[in-house]
């Protein structure tokens, strides 16, 4: 039986995976950089897939789940990206350059869930409250309906 031959160290067109990963991983740094709130992986494969195929350049325009879940573990060992875990329970990733205090939005109706600029907690870390409690941090997730469901103004 003859051999296969398999091309290799040729000429081959095709990026080296090396490449393609780093490709892929700036894909979803960006998207959640640039994005208004914490996404789920769901929604970062979904932008992914989108902005692949918005690109002219030739080459592979798909992108499994399971390689997002790999990138997303990857940024946060990097610690490019931390997880925001909702009341809920549900998991979405935000970007680490949001270090600055901030707490989240989202609303009831499309699920969205937007960075709030404002710290409505009039409690500062290290207050003593009644009950002899030492406040260190605090989280806060309100609930409501966003800007775009009230069709109050445009949110992005
Ligand atoms: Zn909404
Ligand atoms: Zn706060």
């Amino acid at each position: 039986m003859q051999k296969t031959n398999v091309p290799r160290g040729d000429k081959s067109p095709a990026p080296a995976p090396g490449q393609r990963q780093t490709r892929q991983r700036e894909i979803i740094f960006d998207i959640i950089k640039s994005s208004n709130g914490p996404l789920t992986i769901p929604q970062i494969h979904d932008k992914a897939l989108k902005s692949l195929k918005g690109k002219k350049s030739p080459g592979d325009k798909s992108i499994g789940i399971a390689t997002v879940y790999r990138t997303i573990n990857l940024l946060q060992d990097n610690q490019l990206i931390h997880s925001v875990i909702l009341p809920s329970g549900e998991t979405r990733y935000e970007s680490s350059h949001l270090d600055e205090h901030h707490h989240h939005f989202q609303c009831v109706k499309c699920s969205h869930v937007y960075d709030l600029g404002i710290c409505p907690v009039g409690i500062p870390n290290g207050t003593t409250i009644p009950g002899g409690f030492q406040v260190q941090s605090h989280e806060l997730t309100l609930f409501g309906l966003c800007p775009s469901c009230t069709g109050s103004k445009k949110t992005r």
